[in-house]
């Protein structure tokens, strides 16, 4: 969100700093799964999910999890988690999901022409793969759902979703196919976002954790370091999983918590796949990237980012992969060979993208928990329509970043 926020900010003709406590090298949107994917029309809060959630909430291996504790931001997110998780909310979401998506996947479009803009686009499409009846009963909903939404879907049967994967042996009893999804390499898009920006003239400055800002009457001054303090006259707060934190240094409330997933890359394997695709009982992606690379990710731990990881979560993933193609028969990893990050999610599974009621000259983009990859450029588009006060490509309302109150 940052450095997508910035291509857009620079290129409207302002001056631009990005500050990152890291050194730019990590973060959530390296490991991903790459998907780009207006299909994702379904947000996280699902009524679901929560009774799942609670299933598998002491089997260290299974892909969804929330940490029980009494830590007061958890118990709040989680209330208005539960609160949201309802048909309603997921019937109101599909339309922002869709169009943020779509308009995310067009920058995306135009990026990929740009010379030296390689990111491994890929716009081949994305299946759902399912193995029992009740998914199988919903798949039919969702393509219903999605042709209505006017996404180009169908429903594979199990022969049909054969003949896309000839070279492997799915146990599966069908699949959805998202015909308009994309996906990409995330490690070589933050390379050629950074490079563009280092050379663009673009401030990249690396290891400084924002602690403070400096406030004015209805503005933000300075952004305060450890080292420095940065004269701003426009602030984009786009810090992630930490999100919560800078936003409440801007007296402002976004319930969020970070999701912990994590995935394996392998480079020149025997496994193989001709599209992306989503095990979804499994709740798995696997993703061919760049030419010879295989990704396999996922997993929602529900947890602070000091706990330590849980690495016996991966062999989860690889179980369910084991499940679904037999003969992808992997190994558990070593440690070293396994990224993990955390996504932003906000309580409602819809991103907090927009300006906040405390201060003038502060935008927030933020919480876009599993879709941050796919609605990244869309969202750095708006940020920049946002600051310029232009009219918006689509409208704003449904990511309003106090939405839950002040
Ligand atoms: C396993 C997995 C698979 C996924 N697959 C997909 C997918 O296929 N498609 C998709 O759309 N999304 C996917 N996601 C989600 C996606 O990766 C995230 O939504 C997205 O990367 C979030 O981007 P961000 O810019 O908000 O956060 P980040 O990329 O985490 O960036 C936040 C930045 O803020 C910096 N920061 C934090 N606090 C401070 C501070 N105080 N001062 C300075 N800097 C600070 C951090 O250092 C970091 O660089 C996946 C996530 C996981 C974990």
């Amino acid at each position: 969100m940052g450095l997508s926020s910035a291509y857009y900010l620079h290129q409207s003709g302002h001056k631009v700093t990005v500050l990152d406590k890291g050194d730019f090298s990590d973060n959530c949107s390296y490991g991903n799964a790459g998907y780009v994917c207006p299909g994702h029309f379904i947000p996280l809060a699902t009524p679901g999910i929560v009774w799942k959630g609670l299933k598998w909430m002491f089997n260290s291996r299974s892909p969804f999890y929330v940490q029980p504790s009494l830590n007061g931001s958890l118990i709040d997110w989680g209330l208005k988690f539960i609160k949201s998780a309802n048909n309603k909310h997921v019937e109101a979401s599909a339309v922002p999901l869709r169009d943020i998506a779509i308009l995310s996947q067009k920058e995306y479009k135009t990026w990929a022409a740009l010379p030296g803009f390689d990111f491994a686009y890929e716009h081949k499409g994305l299946l759902e793969i399912f193995q029992t009846q009740p998914v199988a009963d919903h798949a039919h909903h969702t393509v219903e759902k999605g042709k209505g939404l006017g996404l180009d879907v169908d429903l594979l049967s199990y022969e049909e979703l054969q003949q896309m994967e000839p070279q492997i042996k799915i146990n599966a009893l069908g699949a959805i196919y998202f015909k308009g999804d994309a996906h990409l390499y995330p490690n070589k898009l933050m390379k050629v976002l950074l490079d563009h920006l280092k050379q663009n003239g673009v401030q990249l400055i690396g290891n400084e954790e924002v602690t403070a800002f400096e406030k004015e009457k209805k503005k933000i001054k300075k952004v305060i370091t450890a080292k420095q303090a940065y004269e701003a006259d426009e602030v984009i707060i786009a810090t992630g999983a930490w999100s919560r934190e800078i936003a409440a240094l801007a007296d402002t409330k976004i319930p969020m918590m970070p999701g912990r997933g994590y995935s394996v890359t392998l480079e020149n394997s025997n496994y193989h796949v001709n599209y992306p695709a989503v095990l979804m009982e499994g709740r798995v992606a696997i993703t061919p990237m760049d030419g010879n690379k295989i990704r396999f990710g996922g997993t929602m731990e529900v947890v602070s980012t000091k706990t330590p990881p849980r690495y016996q979560r991966v062999e989860g993933i690889l179980n369910a992969v084991k499940r679904f193609i037999p003969e992808f028969d992997m190994a558990m990893p070593s440690t070293d060979k396994i990224w993990y990050g955390y996504r932003p999610c906000s309580a409602d599974g819809l991103p907090y993208i927009g300006r906040i009621s405390k201060f003038e000259n502060v935008v927030v983009a933020t919480g876009h928990a599993m879709l941050g990859l796919s609605l990244g450029a869309g969202t750095g588009k708006l940020v920049g329509e946002l600051v310029d006060e232009k009219t918006n490509s689509i409208d704003m309302k449904p990511y309003e970043v106090e939405r839950f109150g002040r």
